[in-house]
This record gives C-alpha cells, structure tokens and sequence, in this order.
C-alpha cells in the first residue's frame, strides 16, 4: 500500500513492515522483515515498477531479526549498503556486523536468523539520509541501544521501527526484549511527540495516516509511566490493584 505519496509498505511482509521509500531516481528500502520474504518484497517493488536494482541502500530501524531476515535474500553481495546505527552492531574483522542483545551466535554463511550481517554505514542522530529529500535519522534507544526513527519532513511522516506498534489508529509500545531499557525509551518517546508529524509508520501493524501525533499524546497520557523493575504498567492495571490515582 502507499502510505503516503512516495512512502509504500510491502503489503503481506511477515515479521516487521517493510516501506519503501521513493526518491524519483532510486528507492530507499527501510527494514527486511523474517527470512523468507524476498520474494514478496521483489514482487511489490515490481508492482511498483521498479525493479530491485533501483534500491540504493537499505536503512535498518535496528537490529532485530525480524526486521533483519530477507536482506542476504534481497541483495546478496549486490553492493546495497545496509546502514545501522552503531549501537546495534559489533566490531567483525575490519568491519561492524549487526548485533542484538540476547543473540547467541551468528555463523558466516547464509543460514536464515543465524547469518553473519554485515553493517556497511552508520547512522548518526541528526543525519539526513542520501538519495532523498530531507529525510533526518533520529536516535531513540530504548526498544534497543542502537533504535532510530526515520523523521520525513516535507511529507510529514514518522518511520517509528519498533518504538511504536499501531493498528491504523493508536499506538502501543512494543514487548520487553533483552537489551530494552524502558527509561531511555520514555526518553525516546518524549523527544518524538515534540516533532511534527500527521504519519507515522510503525515497526508492527497498520500505519497511522493523520491526526498521528494527537494519538502517540494519548498514549503518553494513557500509560502511568511508573518504573517497575523492567516495564510500565498500563494504568487500568494500576487501577486494579489500587495504585493508580488519575
Ligand atoms: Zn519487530
Ligand atoms: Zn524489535
């Protein structure tokens, strides 16, 4: 679907959505979902029609393998650099690799969720991404160390990763995962309902079209951001258990 003129989301992608961005000459892919989904995302880009030699670089929200899995299948060595932030990799070599918290192992070789993936660029917060249009990375640890937001001013779009879930309305914040750090992501998430934007493409499920901001202040003051030893606690929960006033 297009989200947005010029923004699409590969329709069907299991795992983390999959956009594309449009920038007249060349295509900036964002994320790669599971393993298995080349095919998938080569049709869209087709429907497009475009092929998948029009994508000049790949642009991670983080690390995690659900965002991760179709890039060997998409580009192989193609020469597509796939850019992260620093904080989601880990020295390889004379390069950086992708890496997560919780990751056990990652073998050279092509194996699906276990491959070693390389990082070719960084993403620094305040950089605006080459091939496009004022399209300005944004560092938000706390999903992961190395999370960014992708903040697209002229259309007015969020690229959230995974700071934010939605289902075409409201947003969520996502499952604890090894290495999220709830403090750094309330940070996060402060820093980014101070921006503009009427879109936001989240990580998971329907992206929210207008009227995007007004909602991510809902959630705000709809979570008591009390501090229990690894999450937040949704206030009715609170409620229930007497705690909550407000
Ligand atoms: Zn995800
Ligand atoms: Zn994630």
């Amino acid at each position: 679907m297009e989200v947005v003129p010029g923004i699409h989301k590969v329709d069907g992608a299991w795992g983390g959505n999959v956009y594309l961005l449009d920038g007249g000459d060349s295509l900036t892919q964002v994320d790669a979902a599971l393993p298995f989904n080349g095919r998938r995302i080569r049709r869209y880009i087709r429907s497009m029609g475009r092929t998948v030699s029009d994508v000049r670089q790949l642009v991670l929200t983080h690390a995690h393998p659900d965002h991760t899995g179709s890039i060997h299948s998409l580009f192989g060595d193609s020469g597509v650099p796939t850019l992260v932030h620093e904080a989601d990799t880990l020295r390889s070599g004379s390069g950086r690799r992708l890496y997560y918290r919780g990751q056990l192992f990652s073998l050279p070789g092509k194996m699906p969720l276990c491959s070693r993936i390389p990082a070719h660029g960084l993403l620094a917060d305040g950089a605006v991404l080459p091939h496009l249009s004022g399209v300005r990375v944004l560092h938000t640890p706390g999903h992961t160390p190395g999370s960014v937001c992708l903040l697209d001013e002229e259309r007015g779009v969020l690229i959230a990763g995974d700071m934010l879930i939605s289902d075409g309305k409201s947003f969520h914040r996502p499952v604890q995962f090894p290495g999220t750090d709830f403090r750094a992501y309330r940070r996060s998430i402060e820093r980014i309902v101070s921006l503009d934007f009427d879109t936001v493409c989240a990580g998971h499920g329907k992206p929210v079209v207008g009227g995007a901001k007004a909602s991510l202040e809902r959630m705000l003051t709809g979570y008591t951001w009390a501090l229990f030893p690894w999450r937040f606690i949704p206030r009715p929960v609170l409620r229930a258990r007497g705690r909550g006033k407000g």
